[in-house]
Formats: structure tokens, C-alpha cells, sequence
């Protein structure tokens, strides 16, 4: 499939991957296909963010956009480590970025899987969450003895705009007998959680926390890594989140009166901002337009979640008609490859128009496919800001002068 290719790097973007300065120039060029455009000044900024800010380790959860490229400017950003959750995404991260950690933080893994990131790829952290795991663990590392084990906690996702609390996780007053099992197996005993992705207020992590402590004291076992997850948010229409520092204070309070180390797994935070897309109006119905992208494509979350990412239009001159609520079809012959919003575009949009669509980068680029012969692999790299970043609060108008890659 499609989404294989992109995902697993066997066709990288080609090294000669046309750079112009924005969004507008694309749309001038009049492409009959969506395009994907890439902004690697984007993606290095939140990276040295994290690596400077965060006062843990931050390790890049891969699953939000295993581009090659983008895993290599966060390497070039100081991203040592990488959360990997499947075998493909271990062989992909190693070819990639040889020097890198990674750490196969799946609570449920095939047992050739753990045996080749094990024996081949030289992996030595692994999560899980049963005794049934730990036993595969172990026989498939032949009862290694340098494994650092994660204890995957459930946390609440009551703070979070996308839920992981329901599939993985042992329950914390029931987490005694696999933190005891998981302590003698392991070298290092670590415990981990993920407060669901997109988390609205910093109290999602201090609340965590509280659970952790509480499974600790439970299980007298001594721990040596925690693992805060994944969850960091971007900043998407309805959806401003508080600075993402405020998130690391909280976070550092919570491990001021426990002295463990401990480390997070940033996806959507790293990436979101590294790409958009613009598309192009084929057919307005009152307020529905027909785009070239949709649920199929980059834009999944839109159209199964709701999500409402930033829209603009890319004409010239601007449009100085007022916006108006747009919602949007895809291009397929499926009705779910709708996207409700609303989308708030200038009223005046018309069959033809192009428009961007922002804060892609973070799953939207990983989950497109070419169902019904839609989709398309065409990327260009652009010097200009993202539409909103939770790094930086010069507009792009301002910065599409001064910015260089
Ligand atoms: C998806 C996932 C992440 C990344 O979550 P974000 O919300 O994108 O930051 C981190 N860790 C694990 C285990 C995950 O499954």
C-alpha cells in the first residue's frame, strides 16, 4: 500500500526535493494534485525546544511521522532516542539513524519481533503490561540480563482530546505482582503511561504522577526510569493549549520529591508543525466544497474525530470578502470522506481556489493512502512559517522574509 511506502522509507523523498519560499508559490504553480509541503525549520525548532526546555529525555514517538527526513532533523536537532512500536518502525529508525536508542515501547509485541530488535538492532528497552509479555520477553531475549522493562501504567485520559486509556495498561492497585515479577527479570525497572494524546492542561501529568506514586509505595519495588508518554499538544483551531513549559514545570514538580529520572515521548509535539497541505476546490455546493484531499488521505483526524485544523486561502490578490463556515468532501466516492469543521474560509472561495491546510504533520502524513486512485506523493519543501506554532509567535507574514532553511 501506499501509506507503506511513505511510512517505512522505501521511497524517500528524492534528494532533489524542490525548495521555494511558501505556501502561495505553490499554489501559483496551479498543481492538479494535493501537495504536501514540508517545513524542516519547523520541525529542528520544536526539536531543539524539547532537547533544551524539557528537563527529562525526550525520545520521538515515530508513530506520529516515520518520514526518514523528518527522523533525521530531529536527530540533527539532539532527538537521541526514538519510541518504536513495531518491527518495521525498529528496522526503519536503525537504517535511518544507526547510532540511535530506541526503545520498543508496544505493550503487546510479536516474539520474533522482540527477538530481532533484541539480537539484530541491539534494542534494550521494552514495555509491557501483562506477566503473559514478560514471559515473551524473556524467551525471546533468551533471559537477557541488560533490559531496561517499562511497567505500562493506565493513566486517565479525562484531559486529553484523543483517548489511549482503554487498550493497554495494567491498572495501578493491580500493578503489584507485575512490578515485582518485572523487577527481578529486569536490569533496570521502569514504569510508563500516556495521559492520551493532545493533553488540554498540564494537571493530566500531575494527576499521573499521583498513580505512579501510589503503584510504587504499593509494590515497594525499587524503580529506575519514569516514562511521562506522549501527549504534548499543538495548537489547532478550538484547541489552544497553555505553553508547553507550563507542561514541563508541572511534570519537574511532580519528580522534585521523587528522585528518578525520567524521560517523555513527544509525537504530535515534534512533528505537527513539519507539514501541511494545499489543496485544490473542485466543486462548491453552498457551503460544502470538494477538495482533492480527505479522510483517505492526510486528513483521517478530520474526518473520523472532527478534528479542525487551520485552513487558508492562498489567492492573489487576498480575498476581502468575510470568512465563512466551509465543511468539506474528499475526493473519493465514499461518503464518510467527509470532513465536517466548520472550516472558516473567505466566503467568496470558488471551484479552482487553492488553499492550504495546516498542523498536518503529525498523523495526518502518516495515515494517507491511495484508495480509489486518490493521493499523491508530491512534497516540496518551503522556507515559510507554519500557520500557528506553540514555538514561536511570529506571524508568517512577518517571518516569510527573514526565514532560511
Ligand atoms: C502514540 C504514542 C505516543 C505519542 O503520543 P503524542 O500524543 O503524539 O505525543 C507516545 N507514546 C506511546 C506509547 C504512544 O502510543
Amino acid at each position: 500500500m501506499h501509506q507503506d511506502h511513505r511510512a517505512l522509507g522505501l521511497a524517500p523523498l528524492s534528494t532533489d526535493v524542490p525548495t521555494v519560499s511558501g505556501a502561495i508559490d505553490i499554489a501559483q504553480g496551479k498543481p492538479v494534485q494535493p501537495v504536501t509541503l514540508v517545513r524542516p525549520h519547523a520541525a529542528a525548532r520544536a526539536a531543539r525546544f524539547f532537547v533544551e526546555k524539557f528537563p527529562g529525555r525526550s525520545m520521538y514517538a515515530v508513530k506520529a511521522n516515520p518520514s526518514p527526513e523528518l527522523i533525521r532533523i530531529l536527530w540533527d536537532n539532539g532527538i537521541t532516542h526514538y519510541d518504536v512500536a513495531s518491527i518495521a518502525e525498529v528496522r526503519l529508525v536503525a537504517r535511518t539513524l544507526p547510532d540511535a536508542t530506541l526503545c520498543f515501547m508496544h505493550p503487546v509485541k510479536a516474539e520474533e519481533a522482540i527477538a530481532e530488535a533484541y539480537f539484530t538492532h541491539g534494542v534494550r528497552t521494552f514495555s509491557l503490561d501483562s506477566l503473559e509479555e514478560l514471559e515473551k520477553i524473556m524467551r525471546a531475549t533468551r533471559n537477557a540480563a541488560d533490559l531496561t522493562l517499562c511497567v505500562r501504567l493506565r493513566v486517565s485520559s479525562e484531559h486529553s482530546k484523543l483517548s489511549l486509556a482503554s487498550k493497554f495498561g495494567v491498572a495501578p492497585h493491580e500493578a503489584k505482582p507485575l512490578l515485582f515479577a518485572a523487577r527481578q527479570a529486569a536490569d533496570a525497572l521502569g514504569i510508563c503511561f500516556h495521559v492520551g494524546s493532545q493533553a488540554m492542561t498540564p494537571d493530566a501529568y500531575a494527576d499521573a504522577m499521583e498513580r505512579v506514586r501510589a503503584a510504587i509505595v504499593e509494590a515497594a519495588v525499587t524503580v529506575d526510569v519514569i516514562d511521562v508518554g506522549g501527549g504534548f499538544p499543538s495548537s489547532y483551531p478550538g484547541m489552544e493549549p497553555p505553553p508547553l513549559e507550563r507542561y514541563f514545570e508541572t511534570i519537574h514538580r511532580a519528580f522534585e520529591s521523587l528522585p528518578i529520572s525520567y524521560s517523555a515521548e513527544p509525537g504530535r509535539a515534534l512533528c505537527a508543525e513539519y507539514s501541511s497541505i494545499v489543496v485544490r476546490v473542485e466543486k462548491r455546493r453552498g457551503n460544502e466544497l470538494y477538495i482533492n484531499d480527505g479522510a483517505y488521505g492526510a486528513l483521517f483526524d478530520a474526518a473520523h474525530i472532527g478534528w479542525r485544523f487551520p485552513v487558508a486561502l492562498l489567492r492573489e490578490p487576498e480575498s476581502t470578502v468575510r470568512d465563512h463556515p466551509f465543511s468539506f468532501y474528499g475526493p473519493t466516492c465514499d461518503d464518510i470522506d467527509h470532513m465536517q469543521g466548520p472550516f472558516l474560509l473567505p466566503a467568496d472561495i470558488q471551484t479552482s481556489d487553492y488553499f492550504e491546510i495546516g498542523m498536518l504533520g503529525a498523523y495526518g502524513s502518516a495515515m494517507r493512502t491511495a484508495f480509489n486512485g486518490f493521493g499523491s506523493d508530491e512534497t516540496v519543501i518551503v522556507a515559510d512559517e507554519p500557520m500557528v506554532s506553540m514555538y514561536t509567535d511570529v506571524e508568517r507574514e512577518a517571518a516569510s522574509n527573514v526565514v532560511t532553511l
